[in-house]
């Protein structure tokens, strides 16, 4: 190969491998809010995640398809597309709702909402703060976390 083409190869390979890191849905990225009115909201979405999403309803337990997901890949706002959650951190809690230990960092905000009179931890994400579901303490290792999702507030994308 002469040098020329070789630095082309080389060029090439390089393009191709950090094409292949921005595809990586848990590297970090700037945080643009997503801010629009509810009605363009409602527009968007099904009525199902837009009552979840943009007024924190929660859908019936063991409705969720995402339930029985196993493949690999991730999670994503069903608002905005932000990868909320890899599959790694899904578990079968047995609650009826896709469950987590952990998130991918910087992807969700919390607040405490007081609905059900106790406390709880709602999250919601970071992008355009759509509801997706509470946060509890009985979540297996390493974290401890269980992320009680609403599955119509996520899509699935597999790896
Ligand atoms: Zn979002």
């Amino acid at each position: 190969m002469k040098r020329r083409e070789f630095v082309i190869a080389l060029t090439g390979l390089f393009a191709a491998h950090r094409a292949a890191e921005a595809a990586n849905p848990a590297d970090p990225v700037k945080i643009e809010k997503v801010v629009l009115a509810d009605e363009e909201w409602k527009k968007r979405l099904s009525p199902e995640a837009y009552r979840v999403l943009r007024h924190e309803d929660t859908e019936r337990p063991g409705s969720s398809p995402l339930n029985a997901e196993k493949r690999k890949g991730y999670f994503a706002c069903a608002g905005c597309d932000l990868p909320l959650f890899l599959s790694e951190t899904k578990y079968e809690s047995g609650t009826g709702w896709p469950s987590f230990y952990a998130f991918i960092p910087g992807r969700l905000a919390t607040k405490t909402d007081f609905k059900l009179v106790l406390p709880r931890t709602e999250y919601h994400c970071a992008r355009c703060e759509g509801h997706q579901g509470h946060v509890f303490d009985d979540g297996p290792k390493p974290t401890g976390k269980r992320y009680c999702n609403n599955g119509v507030a996520l899509k699935f994308v597999p790896a």
